[in-house]
């Protein structure tokens, strides 16, 4: 009933010829050999679809279209982590080497730390994780008390590895973005807690992603500790090995695993069955292991100092994006996690000269009515204005981007009760692989 135009009302609306989506692939089967190490579904689709752009190896370009799907993500992640207590912090990327030799991981990391000079000659390595650094700052604060504790930071930003082998696209860089989450807690018994409920959050995030994934017992790597699993999607081209017992909820890493039986070591009777998976969360309990070496105290009930236990939780983002990618969309086209699509709807109005002028005004004018009705829908409606191409053309293009809804207006749009053609693409059944 207002009868402003459109556009004044919103402003201008989102048109696909304007967006920055470059995709040089567009006719590259995909059995051709394409730039970069292009190696699985997601990589491909990714780079169809002008998400990503491969610069050099394990480092991407993260489009625009990338950069609105990961900081829904980012906003999901957020809210989880916030909900169980933690707090939003950023330290840098840039480490002194003086941390990594106290906890001697200098030497452990080898070639996969990232590591340089500054101009006077001191040692520093690009961050590939942030436990020496996080440990270190907890140990500066004199008066922590152990009426603050759990005390849970966490941060997402670039992480720096230099990987043997950085291959499927952005499910392992060299660079890439990990949200990871250090707990500092009174007692071994309150870390266990605080261990449990990030294992619930990461349960509940998954969930809320319409993804299915698989908690798994876990090594604790060079990061050290008593404790760890990890968050596993099951796919074909994952890199773990994964051993489920169809009896009882024994579920882990063959990592772990010292027999080569089939036996589980849990109820004994059931038969462990092997899958693979893709890595995209993984939780340690580190009890005191780098509390006690950089001395990071809190004061006790009694007012002594006394060592934190801490624990640490990494989310692999820009993998998650990808493994999502990976694991629920078709060879022809990308299926988002409803949460994750970097657009919810496309409005696409018939081709350019069929006498369909007021057609194409209601199709611009659908933008904005769904804004209106629908506050969630706001920025996330674009108009395809490639109106030289066809209908079936520009579906095609909708269809390999992966939004969740596509709204053909046609004739019928002009009749008494307004007729639009839904294109529904919503996954409801989870993971497809
Ligand atoms: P992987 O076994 O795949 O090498 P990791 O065990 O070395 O991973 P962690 O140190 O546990 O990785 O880091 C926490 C999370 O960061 C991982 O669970 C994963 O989701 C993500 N991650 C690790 N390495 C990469 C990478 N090279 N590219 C993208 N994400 C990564
Ligand atoms: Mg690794
Ligand atoms: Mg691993
Ligand atoms: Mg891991």
């Amino acid at each position: 009933h207002n009868t402003a135009p459109a556009s004044t009302r919103y402003g201008p609306p989102l048109l696909v010829s304007r967006l920055y989506q470059p995709s040089n692939l567009r006719d590259v089967g995909q059995d051709s050999r394409l730039p970069g190490d292009m190696t699985c579904k997601s990589q491909r689709l990714m780079q169809q679809a002008g998400l990503i752009h491969p610069s050099n190896p394990g480092c991407y370009y993260y489009l625009p279209a990338t950069v609105r799907s990961m900081e829904k993500l980012v906003r999901v992640i957020d809210q989880e982590m916030q909900g169980i207590g933690g707090q939003k912090m950023d330290m840098p990327s840039l480490c002194s080497a003086d941390l990594w030799k106290t906890s001697e991981r200098w030497d452990l990391m080898g070639k996969e730390l990232f590591r340089l000079k500054d101009r006077h000659g001191g040692d520093y390595c690009l961050g590939p994780t942030h436990e020496e650094a996080v440990t270190t700052l907890v140990a500066h604060q004199a008066t922590l008390s152990y009426r603050q504790l759990p005390l849970l930071l966490y941060q997402i930003t670039r992480k720096f590895r230099d990987e043997p082998k950085p291959k499927f696209g952005l499910l392992r860089g060299r660079e890439f973005y990990m949200k990871d989450m250090y707990s500092f807690d009174v007692s071994e018994e309150a870390a266990y807690q605080t261990y449990e409920s990030v294992c619930q959050a990461y349960t509940r995030l998954f969930s809320r992603l319409g993804l299915r994934c698989v908690q798994v017992q876990a090594d604790t790597g060079n990061i050290g500790g008593k404790l760890s699993h990890e968050f596993q999607l099951p796919a074909d081209i994952g890199e773990d090995r994964l051993l489920v017992c169809g009896n009882c909820s024994f579920s882990a890493n063959v990592e772990t695993m010292s027999s080569d039986g089939t036996d589980c070591p849990q109820c004994e009777t059931g038969t462990l069955v092997e899958s693979k998976g893709i890595e995209v969360g993984h939780t340690f309990y580190l009890g005191k292991k780098y509390s006690q070496l950089f001395n990071a105290t809190f004061s006790n009930a009694q007012n002594k100092p006394s060592v934190a236990e801490m624990g640490c939780f990494g989310l692999g983002v820009t993998r998650i994006l990808a493994a999502a990618i990976e694991v629920m969309s078709t060879e022809e086209g990308i299926r988002w996690p409803g949460l994750l699509a970097p657009y919810q709807v496309c409005v696409l109005p018939p081709k350019k000269g069929s006498k369909v002028d007021e057609v194409a005004l209601l199709a611009d004018d659908l933008v904005h009515t769904l804004g209106e009705a629908l506050p969630r829908l706001r920025g996330e409606v674009v108009l395809d204005d490639r109106t030289q191409m066809t209908i079936g053309k520009r579906l095609k293009d909708a269809n390999r981007l992966g939004y969740p809804y596509v709204i053909v207006v046609g004739q019928g749009a002009l009749e008494d009760t307004p007729r639009f053609e839904l294109h529904d693409r919503t996954i409801t059944d989870g993971n497809r692989s």
